[in-house]
């Protein structure tokens, strides 16, 4: 084998030429851990960590590889691969095989799936461990995403549904799923490598990475192995081109090596503003699954299920389907409610009787029956972005209050039947100013992601109760 200083300058020199020829995820996902081993007549022979990395170098990159080397020795050459398994070698001093992330979860330090007799679940987050499959109530609203998670889980390599996308309202279940997915192949040993990350850490980590917080093999070498890609919440990446391409780059390997994806996203991913029409395109080709709300049966089911998987208070069934009846927007809200009936019943040791949980509940159960009112909005504009009523009704222009105002605004035309006068009225304005701030939020809500999704959001919580 080639030890001099001569193999190691024309090695970077062939490293120089891929790299200007290969796109730059590719490079560090693939080439970073190659070696020179050999170079004599005419013939080239480069070492692999492993067999996985031999096979797709050899079968993507042979010709790039040795197009690159005869561009440097200026006549034609063999190229040839060999598996250096570096793990079995008794000479290597490298990094240990596994290494312990900051939260003790078990990362792969060095590309070796062969030898990897553990499946590695890959988390810069503690997952959630009561987010299983059993702790999952199945219903008509999800009952397609939670097939689909479930027959992935068990069989990633199948690929029947790739990539899986699961989209849906805030609080229906999406984490939920795409932990359970993460548990259960950790469990099952069902596959070799499972990552899960959300798109904001996925951001962080780009972010650190070309900040140079953080060397590019060990950011690509996260995802050169992985067998099941989990990403939450896709909608944080509108608008991060770079960090997009980044995360196409990735995907598209995976998928060429046929590696399960699966993504939540709380929208529809077409109606995600901002996201590449190349990403869109390739979420078109796999399986979309709808979280829907559930119905009053299933909430009662939920409410149930997690009062059995809580050993706090108990709560009467009178009680429960009470609460299903009236409670919130969403199964997060569903379960909050719940806690706080069991933790007056668990301090007070005092049974809860509905007339007790209406009391304790209050103002967080919206009635039905109950028109939302322009007073209403604005107090909850008021709490949500921290500016007193008094400020939004009073006529000061500084932004931090004008721009709730209009969201305030926007929200009594929205969610009441008041006419624009009697909107106006009760922010101290003439009509014409409420058109004006109508106007500028139905622009605001096109241009301007964050403000439309705080809207959003705000309107849901407003709305409340579940649509039957
Ligand atoms: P999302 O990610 O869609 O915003 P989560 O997965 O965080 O929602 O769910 C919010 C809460 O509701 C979690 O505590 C989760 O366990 C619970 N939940 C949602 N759907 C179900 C369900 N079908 N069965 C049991 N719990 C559920
Ligand atoms: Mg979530």
């Amino acid at each position: 084998m080639l030890t001099n200083p001569r193999r190691d300058f024309f090695w970077t020199k062939c490293l120089e030429v891929l790299m200007s020829k290969i796109p730059e995820t590719a490079f560090f996902t693939w080439f970073t851990n190659l070696e020179l081993i050999e170079s004599e007549h005419n013939a080239v022979t480069i070492g692999t960590p492993n067999n996985f990395v031999l096979d797709y170098v050899s079968h993507h990159y042979k010709d790039t590889i040795r197009q690159a080397i005869e561009e440097i020795m200026e006549s034609s050459v063999d190229v040839s691969f060999v598996n250096l398994d570096k793990s079995c070698n008794s000479q290597y001093t490298g990094t240990p095989l596994f290494e312990e992330n900051d939260h003790g979860v078990l990362q792969d330090s060095f590309t070796s799936p062969a030898l990897i007799d553990k499946t590695v679940l890959d988390s810069t987050l503690a997952l959630n461990p009561t987010y299983s499959f059993d702790n999952f109530v199945v219903g008509d609203c999800n009952q397609l995403a939670h097939a689909a998670c479930t027959a992935v889980a068990e069989a990633p390599q199948n690929n029947n549904f790739n990539p899986l996308v699961i989209y849906g309202g805030t609080g229906l279940g999406k984490t939920h799923l795409l932990q359970a997915v993460a548990h259960f192949v950790k469990d099952a040993e069902t596959a070799r490598k499972v990552v899960y990350r959300t798109s904001e850490e996925f951001t962080r980590e780009y972010i650190d990475f070309v900040a140079k917080k953080k060397d590019s093999a060990s950011f690509y070498r996260v995802y050169q192995d992985t067998d099941v890609l989990l990403i939450d919440d896709i909608q944080f990446l509108a608008g991060k081109k770079s960090t997009q391409e980044q995360f196409y780059s990735i995907f598209n390997n995976l998928q060429q090596l046929n590696k399960q994806v699966i993504i939540t996203s709380d929208r529809l991913p077409s109606e995600i503003k901002g996201l590449h029409t190349r990403l869109l395109s390739r979420f078109d080709t796999g399986l979309l699954a709808n979280l829907q709300p559930p119905k009053l049966e299933m909430r009662l089911a939920i409410l149930r299920k997690k009062q059995e998987s809580d050993n706090k208070g108990f709560i009467s069934d009178e009680v429960l389907s009470y609460v299903a009846n009236s409670v919130a927007s969403n199964v997060r809200e569903l379960e909050g409610t719940l806690i706080k009936l069991s933790a007056y019943a668990c301090f007070t040791q005092i049974p809860v009787t509905v007339e007790i949980a209406k009391r304790i509940l209050g103002d967080t159960i919206r009635n039905e029956n109950k028109p939302i009112t322009i007073k209403k909005i604005i107090r909850d504009v008021s709490l949500e972005f921290n500016v007193p009523v008094s400020h939004l009704t009073s006529q000061s222009r500084k932004r931090n209050v004008a721009e709730p105002r209009q969201i305030a605004m926007y929200l009594a035309r929205k969610l009441t039947d008041n006419s624009l006068p009697t909107i106006g009225l009760a922010f101290g304005r003439d009509y014409s100013t409420v058109i004006h701030s109508l106007k500028k939020m139905e622009t605001v809500m096109k241009t301007n992601i964050e403000i439309r999704d705080r809207t959003d959001s705000l309107k849901e919580k407003i709305l409340g109760g579940f649509q039957e």
